[in-house]
Parts: structure tokens; C-alpha cells; sequence
């Protein structure tokens, strides 16, 4: 050991990255393997954003604009919202992180129901909070919990909705609820990286929840709908003193030029994109359909992805699957998680699943 780590962060788990397709069909002796494990797009951006990003690549010479103030600008009009509330960040992640370290202390607590996002427990451990995990009942949010879990030592409630890794929601009336139970000091964080795929009426948290609630913060990205997750833009809507403190802590430039330049023209692109995002929608509710008519027990899925809560069972399907070739997302002893692909990639995956159920 090099230097003197942090007590926190030397605890910690090294990240360990998912198997690419690639890797998995080398591993397996497979001529080829999909990758449906990360909630990408399975599909590359709108030809208008990769010809945007192709004209800004001669420009990277120069830094980019640190504060994106277009971007800004340009997303406070799309949302209909003042320019003072939108923060722009290195992916949703580097916002939420940014959260963390503004606003929490060693031994501050953050609540959040679970299973949920992955990022959550590393923020916690890198600033050394206190984890308060909530569990989820029948795979979905369980609020009353929530609001029950919230101490004076409260600094973040952090809800993804749709939930990753179960893809259920809760409609903004529930978060009504929840917000008016947590003290107005406690910031409440709504997590939206798959809101652009959800088709039933959940309402909108920047509309319906802000205007009488600013300790609401909402973090949206570009990375999943938008099809842009390598190039890490991702937005929050909050009170402008939240704006003002997150901007505090942003590495400078994380926002790079051509990440700038790609959500610019990713908005421009609502509408082809709109198109993109209903092929998957009308993808992940076939899947749905064809798991519950094979028998299979599951979730509403509101996002990108489907879930299989397969319990003791997982671990042992996981592999099966892998080692012919579909590389899912396990979570041991609780389920998997199957992202939406092309419509060959799902079939596979159907194919894949039903030919392992009937062994293991
Ligand atoms: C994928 C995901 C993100 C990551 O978004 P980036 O903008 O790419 O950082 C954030 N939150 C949840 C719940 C996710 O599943």
C-alpha cells in the first residue's frame, strides 16, 4: 500500500466492470455475444447528433464552456423552467456525486429504498455516510418506509423512478406524500434517467412538485433515451441555491465540448428521437408479455429494461444464460435485470431464458 487511502474509500469494493459481448463470447467459446446489461440504446444517436458531434470535433483544442450556459439556457426553455434552476453535470452520476459532496458529512444519513442504483452506496462510502436502506415490497417503493427512515441526521432521500434495477414507479402524487412527511432541510432527489420511457401517467416532479416543494431535486441525462451515455451530459432542475452549491463542487470542464454540442442537438432531435424511443417502449412491452405468457412472474417495467426477481435461482440462471451468449446484469440471491436490445437481441434473450429455465 502506496500512500495513506482514506479509511472510507480503502474499504471500498474495486469497481468491477460488467463483461462486454465481446469478452463473454471469447470467455465462452462463442463465435459472437450481446451485451444486454448496461440499459444503453441499443440503437446510435439521430444522424443530426453524430453529424454535430463529427463538425465539433476539430474544436477540442480548447476547453469547453465550464458552466454550459447554452446548454443551460436551451434546456430551462425545453423545460419550461428559469435558467437559474438547471445545473449541468458529467452524467447524472457526477451530479448526484456532486449532491453528495455538497451536502453530505461522515456520518450524515442518506435514505434510499433497495434494490435501487448501484452509484448510490459508492457516494455513500466515498463521503462516509450513513447508509439507510429501506427495502422495497413486491419490488416496488414502499414510501410510508421511506418517510419513516428519515432522521434528524437526514441530508438526501434518493428515489430512482422508474427504480433501476426493478423498473417500477410511483406516480408524483406518492412523492407528494412522501415530501410533505420529510422535514424542508432534507433535500429529496428524483432520480429520472428513464423518464423519457415511461408511458403511464406518473405526472412531472419539475411541475408538479417544485413549485411547492424546493428541496425537490431532479436529475435527468441524455446517456439512455438520447443515446448518448458515452459522452456523460446529465441535467438536475432544483431551487437555484441547490444549482448554486452543485456548481461549487463541479470538476472543471466535466461537462466536455462535445457533450455540449451532442445535448444541444439531442434536444433539436426531440422528435426523431421520440420515434427511437417508442420502437423500445413497444419492444419492452412485447418482451414483457412473452416472459408472463412463458410463466414468468414479474414487475410492470416502466424504463428500459425488465426484471426478473428469480430469487435463490438467479446466480444459477445468470450463468446459463451468459454462457450462451446474452449477458444480463445479475444481483445475487435477488434477480436479473435484462435490458431492452433490438428486436433479434430480445428474441435471443427469450430463447436463451426459456431453453435454461426448463434446466435449471
Ligand atoms: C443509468 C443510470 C444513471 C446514469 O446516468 P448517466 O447520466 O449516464 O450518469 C443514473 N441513474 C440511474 C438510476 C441509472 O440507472
Amino acid at each position: 500500500m502506496v500512500g495513506r487511502p482514506r479509511a472510507t474509500v480503502a474499504a471500498m469494493a474495486s469497481y468491477r466492470p460488467g463483461k462486454s459481448a465481446a469478452q463473454a463470447a471469447d470467455e465462452h467459446g462463442l463465435d459472437e455475444a450481446v451485451k444486454l446489461a448496461s440499459n444503453e440504446n441499443p440503437y446510435p444517436p439521430v444522424s443530426s447528433i453524430v453529424e454535430a458531434v463529427a463538425a465539433a470535433a476539430g474544436d477540442v483544442n480548447r476547453y469547453g464552456d465550464h458552466r454550459a450556459a447554452d446548454l443551460r439556457a436551451t434546456l430551462a426553455g425545453w423545460l419550461g423552467v428559469d435558467a437559474d434552476r438547471i445545473a449541468c453535470g458529467c452524467g447524472s452520476v457526477g451530479l448526484l456525486q456532486q449532491l453528495f459532496l455538497a451536502y453530505v458529512d461522515p456520518g450524515d444519513e442518506v435514505v434510499y429504498p433497495w434494490p435501487s442504483f448501484e452509484a448510490y452506496p459508492v457516494d455513500v462510502a466515498i463521503t462516509a455516510a450513513t447508509e439507510v436502506a429501506v427495502p422495497l415490497v413486491d419490488e416496488a417503493f414502499d414510501l410510508d418506509a421511506v418517510a419513516d427512515a428519515v432522521t434528524p441526521r437526514t441530508k438526501l432521500v434518493v428515489l430512482a423512478n422508474p427504480n433501476n434495477p426493478t423498473g417500477t414507479a410511483v406516480h408524483v402524487d406518492d412523492l407528494r406524500r412522501l415530501v410533505e412527511r420529510v422535514p424542508d432541510d432534507v433535500l429529496v432527489v428524483v432520480d429520472e434517467a428513464y423518464r423519457e420511457f415511461v408511458t403511464a401517467d406518473l405526472g412531472d416532479p419539475v411541475h408538479d412538485l417544485q413549485p411547492d416543494h424546493p428541496n425537490v431535486v431532479v436529475l435527468r441525462t441524455f446517456s439512455k433515451a438520447y443515446g448518448l451515455a458515452a459522452l456523460r451530459t446529465g441535467y438536475a432542475v432544483a431551487d437555484p441555491s441547490v444549482v448554486g452549491e452543485l456548481d461549487k463542487v463541479l470538476i472543471p470542464f466535466a461537462v466536455n465540448h462535445l457533450a455540449q454540442v451532442a445535448s444541444l442537438a439531442a434536444i433539436e432531435a426531440e422528435a426523431e428521437t421520440r420515434v427511437v424511443i417508442g420502437r423500445l417502449v413497444a419492444e419492452r412491452d412485447r418482451v414483457v408479455a412473452a416472459l408472463r405468457a412463458d410463466g414468468w412472474d414479474l414487475p410492470d417495467a416502466h424504463a428500459n429494461f425488465v426484471w426478473l426477481p428469480l430469487g435463490e435461482r438467479t446466480d444459477a440462471l445468470f450463468s446459463e444464460v451468459e454462457r450462451r451468449g446474452v449477458v444480463v446484469r445479475p444481483f445475487t440471491g435477488v434477480g436479473i435485470r435484462v435490458t431492452i436490445g433490438s428486436p433479434t437481441e430480445n428474441d435471443r434473450f427469450l430463447a436463451v431464458l426459456a431453453e435454461v429455465a426448463a434446466e435449471v
